[in-house]
């Protein structure tokens, strides 16, 4: 989790199974997380907002979601013009993969050759599998909007929705047959569509440690505070990207908690606790 202090200082806190999280809201609403700047595969600028204004743009001002380089990236593979720090960073080896959701929900996404295994950590996957390696970041575009045309496959799967697929994960035997038929169909795909400049693979992503947990069937319960506003407390048992498996002090009981609706948020950290809802066992 990275936090922006009120001076700009930027600090990464690190989730881990047991580590406790407890803030509170201090401000209503969302504010500007700034933009980026790309120069190069591995090197970029964050930008912070001067405004410090309100997000009206998702995470960001107007003007920062304007001036945002990642903005320019969906329509290069279609000619539109990128500066020279972004063409250098699209133009590096880029991987194709198919990622399955803890209820079955599959997309097809791209990932650039250094952030290849990050990529799926960051959505939570719960199993992927790379399907091809493109010599850019224009050939894999086109490849995943081909997959998408021609089987089906969404580019998207939101957040809300892997949150709520944690609930109640299917058997991981369940989601990995699904996994492997979507590749196995996209790589048919791929190798009877000809061109050039990237090649058919098929290796499996290794899935993070910390995810195990989260992505394993179990009986558990969806958060049921609004991290928008209040205080909250709860220690991370297990992470699948940015949701978290979390106990709350005074029960067992495990909540699936969101943590991607903190993002652009101002919280105060301190020793809070969440609220334990009255939860029938019974349905178990
Ligand atoms: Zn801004």
């Amino acid at each position: 989790m990275r936090l922006q202090d009120p001076d700009g200082t930027l600090t990464d806190m690190a989730l881990d199974a047991g580590t406790r999280l407890g803030f509170r809201l201090a401000a209503k609403g969302k504010h500007c997380l700034g933009h980026h700047t790309v120069h190069g595969p591995a090197d970029r600028d964050h930008v912070l907002c001067p405004a410090r204004a309100a997000a009206t743009k998702g995470s960001q001002c107007e003007q920062c979601f304007v001036l945002d380089d990642s903005r320019l990236i969906h329509d290069f593979h279609r000619g539109g013009r990128v500066p020279p720090g972004l063409r250098a960073y699209l133009m590096q080896p880029h991987w194709l993969y198919v990622a399955t959701f803890a209820t079955g929900a599959s997309k097809v996404g791209t990932a650039s050759d250094l952030r290849k295994w990050n990529r799926l950590a960051e959505q939570g996957a719960v199993v992927a599998r790379y399907i091809a390696r493109a010599g850019d970041g224009r050939v894999v575009r086109i490849l995943e909007d081909m997959i998408t045309r021609d089987a089906g496959l969404p580019q998207q799967v939101r957040a809300a929705a892997k949150a709520a697929a944690l609930v109640a994960p299917a058997a991981a035997v369940e989601l990995d047959a699904v996994n492997r038929r979507l590749a196995g169909e996209a790589r048919t795909l791929l190798a009877g569509a000809g061109g050039e400049g990237f090649e058919v693979v098929d290796e499996r992503w290794a899935r993070p440690e910390l995810a195990a947990n989260a992505c394993a069937p179990a009986a558990r319960h969806a958060y049921p505070h609004d991290l928008g506003t209040g205080a909250h407390g709860f220690r991370v048992d297990s992470l699948s990207g940015s949701i978290a498996l979390a106990v709350l002090d005074g029960s067992e009981l495990e909540f699936v908690v969101n943590l991607g609706q903190l993002k652009a948020r101002m919280i105060e950290l301190g020793d809070h606790g969440s609220d334990v809802p009255a939860v029938q066992e019974a349905l178990f």
